[in-house]
């Protein structure tokens, strides 16, 4: 057995890790127009990586000026020109894939076996699919076909694009907004995670290795200020953000009776319903990935289990002997499936809810077995059962490790309790009943439903939510009308 256990990943398969980094604005790296910077940290750790161009007002704008400059060209290329770059960048994160997971694992803190095997190939795949419309925007609205060619709607772009994305998928929330926008001839001003930046840097210097002209990408490094000044500028024509709904919120006030679009992908709160027919092994591994992939840090993840009376005990029994099994450690491991939280913050939100579980009469269980690292940003996979409605961990987004349950009776119980929450981002249905599978399915007031699988994600595929989950899709044909004006 021994003498298949892959060595730990090496770090310094991430490159150079430049010790202060600036932004990168109209082809150039550049520090922040006052000097200031930030920190960003391994969260497995707590070692600094780098520091980092922290962005202001003036650094938004001239972002955004180099974006607006950078349209006009950019945008009359022919789409088959546009796509030649779109599948270069894509062709340069396959080859430099390993130093991207590397990095992507030590500031993120997911294990090397996800950003290896699921961020960066899903990353490539968005660029390769992108690069396959740019020359055909007008077969993405509606009225248009190969078989009514010529007449018909005439796809624009929407302009410059202000991009504000989360730290959870830092390479993946980049590629699904960067992608559509350039395959439709927009340019971006993107601004990463202040707890996770160092990818985005490293994007851009795919992009100018693909040789992408200068302005058409650019990405001003900073925190919730610097995210702020861009949702605000006036010479925006749309802004995307992925992100707390919370701030969602905050963006929709900025953005009212502006004109500008705006798209929102936000937090989401999963059911993931398992019938008495489901087949049960396949249905454990659905559960665990649900909920403890990149720490339950994704905001499709399947963080309210609904299991049919007659079947808990027996769920209940596997999924706690699977957790145990669990291995939560060094997230350049190869062996790891849980890695450390994000950062402090995040930490500190995790355990309050947790806690709140608790005294809320929840009974909390995590394997007696697990041990966490003492350094750096950690919290054991959980296990809340006996979770009323009202509580907390039922009705907030937790966005870490810990799975309440809860049970039911019949398909309309399960589809009541499903969409008795605000959100409406993802959710999962088990069963061997085919339908009973697409019934349950059609009734959930979900962006996303999986069945019998969960977190499986595809560039053709649209992404995002109902009700407080956001507006707007990401990924297939749909999410190209977020970019275009027809
Ligand atoms: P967050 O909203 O705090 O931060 C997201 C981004 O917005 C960061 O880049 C941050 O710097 C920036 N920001 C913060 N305040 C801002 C402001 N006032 N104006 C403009 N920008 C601001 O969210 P987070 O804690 O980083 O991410 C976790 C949240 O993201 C979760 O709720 C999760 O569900 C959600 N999320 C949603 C999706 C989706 O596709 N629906 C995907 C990933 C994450």
């Amino acid at each position: 057995l021994f003498e298949y256990a892959p060595a730990p990943e090496n770090p310094a398969a991430a490159g150079e890790i430049a010790a202060s980094q600036g932004m990168f604005v109209d082809g150039e790296f550049a520090p922040a127009a006052d000097g200031r910077v930030f920190g960003t940290l391994n969260p497995a750790t707590e070692e600094q990586l780098a520091e980092v161009a922290l962005g202001g007002e003036a650094d938004v704008d001239r972002a955004v000026r180099a974006a607006r400059a950078a349209l006009p060209s950019w945008a009359a290329l022919p789409g088959a020109e546009r796509a030649k770059y779109l599948f270069r960048i894509a062709r340069i994160l396959q080859e430099r894939s390993r130093e991207l997971a590397v990095l992507e694992t030590l500031d993120n803190g997911k294990p090397i076996r996800e950003s290896r095997d699921v961020d960066l190939p899903l990353v490539a795949q968005h660029f390769f699919y992108h690069a396959g419309w740019a020359d055909k925007l007008a077969y993405a609205c509606p009225g248009r076909s190969p078989q009514s060619d010529r007449s018909g709607p005439d796809p624009r772009p929407v302009g410059v694009c202000g991009q504000i994305i989360p730290w959870n998928f830092p390479l993946m929330m980049l590629a699904w907004k960067v992608a559509p926008a350039l395959a439709c001839g927009n340019t971006v001003v993107l601004k990463p995670a202040e707890t996770t930046p160092l990818t985005a840097l490293r994007f851009a210097e795919v992009c100018r290795q693909a040789g992408l002209p200068r302005g058409v990408v650019n990405i001003v490094t900073g925190d919730g200020g610097t995210g702020a000044a861009l949702a605000g500028h006036p010479d925006l024509d749309k802004v995307a953000f992925t992100g707390s709904t919370e701030v969602g919120r905050e963006i929709a006030r900025t953005l009212a009776g502006t004109g500008r679009r705006l798209s929102l992908e936000l937090g989401g709160k999963g059911a993931n319903i398992v019938f008495d027919d489901a087949p049960l092994d396949q249905a454990i591994e659905g559960i665990v990935d649900g909920i403890f992939f990149n720490q339950g840090q994704v905001c499709c993840a399947g963080s309210r289990l609904l299991v049919q009376e007659s079947v808990e005990e027996e769920v209940l029994t596997a999924l706690r002997r699977r957790m145990a099994t669990l291995r939560v450690g060094d997230p350049l491991d190869k062996n790891t499936d849980v890695g450390a939280v994000n950062s402090a913050a995040q930490l500190a939100r995790i355990e309050e809810l947790a806690a709140a579980g608790e005294a809320e009469g929840a009974e909390r269980w995590t394997d007696a077995g697990c041990e966490l690292p003492r350094q750096g940003y950690w919290f054991a996979p959980t296990l809340f059962t006996g979770v009323g409605q009202s509580a907390r961990i039922v009705r907030e987004e937790v966005f870490g490790p810990v799975l309440a349950v809860q049970t039911f009776r019949t398909p309309d119980e399960a589809v009541q309790k499903a969409n008795n929450t605000p959100y409406g981002l993802s959710a999962g249905v088990w069963t061997s009943d085919g339908a009973r599978a697409l019934d349950v399915s059609g009734r959930l007031r979900a962006g996303v439903v999986w069945a019998n699988t969960f977190n499986r994600f595809d560039a053709a595929s649209p992404f995002g939510g109902f009700k407080e989950s956001g507006y707007g899709r990401e990924g297939g044909r749909q999410g190209l009308k977020e970019y275009l004006s027809v």
